[in-house]
């Protein structure tokens, strides 16, 4: 179990930390508003009202004992960015900040924080995925234009061997998982006959990935 502290308890403050304790963790929540800790602290495991900005108010807190301390004040990026310094000279590492443009984008940046999350363009990138290429249910960006995505196997595919499906991508994308139900099947071989209903795991580069992508409509 974990230990983090959310700061700024709006839409994305107050889904990521009542996310992170229903996954079992600690989640101190910390806000200005009297009146959103009120609804929020029969749900966190410890809430607090504190102007972030002001430098006691927050070394109170002792933000330096938990795991992560996430920033999630979007639209005061003074505020915002006053906290990450004032964490940043309290010595603490592990900062996650939410942004909303790309001068506070480009602040943080400099400041040296952990990650920078961009939710709504985060989002927006996602569900724009999900439309254009509705058969990849999930995906991962690995960098340098390459992906793991996970599809699932529609039943015009069943009775594919996995080097038959792979053929017209071959040495650019491999599978790497395949789950059949409850069973998983790790590093499948080229002679692995796939099923409908099978969900198979892939990496490649994301040409490839998308010519691969149409034969699961
Ligand atoms: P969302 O889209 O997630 O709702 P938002 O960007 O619209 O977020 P903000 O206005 O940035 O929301 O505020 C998020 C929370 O941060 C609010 O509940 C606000 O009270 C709190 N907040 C703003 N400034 C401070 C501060 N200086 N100290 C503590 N909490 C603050």
């Amino acid at each position: 179990m974990a230990q983090y502290a959310v700061i700024g308890l709006g839409r994305f403050g107050t889904t990521l930390a009542l996310q992170l304790v229903k996954m079992g963790h600690d989640v101190v929540g910390i806000d200005s508003d009297r009146r959103v800790i009120e609804m929020l602290s029969d749900s966190l495991t410890y809430t607090a009202i504190a102007d972030v900005t002001d430098d006691h108010a927050l070394r109170e807190l002792n933000p330096i004992d938990y795991d992560a301390v996430i920033v999630a004040i979007g639209e005061n990026m003074q505020a915002s960015l006053i906290c990450v310094v004032h964490l940043k000279n309290m010595g603490i590492e592990n900062i996650w900040v939410k942004a909303t443009t790309q001068a506070h984008h480009l602040i943080l940046s400099r400041l040296g924080v952990s990650r920078i999350i961009h939710p709504e363009e985060e989002m927006g990138t996602r569900t724009a995925q999900a439309l254009a290429y509705p058969m990849i249910r999930e995906y991962m960006a690995l960098g340098n234009r390459q992906y793991v995505v996970e599809v699932k196997v529609t039943a015009g595919l069943a009775g594919t061997a996995l080097a038959e499906l792979l053929e017209c991508v071959k040495d650019d994308v491999f599978g790497i998982l395949v789950k059949r139900r409850e069973q998983l099947i790790p590093c499948p071989a080229a002679q692995f006959v796939i099923e409908a209903n099978d969900t198979v795991v892939l990496a490649g580069n994301r040409t490839s990935l998308m010519k691969l992508a149409a034969r699961f409509v």
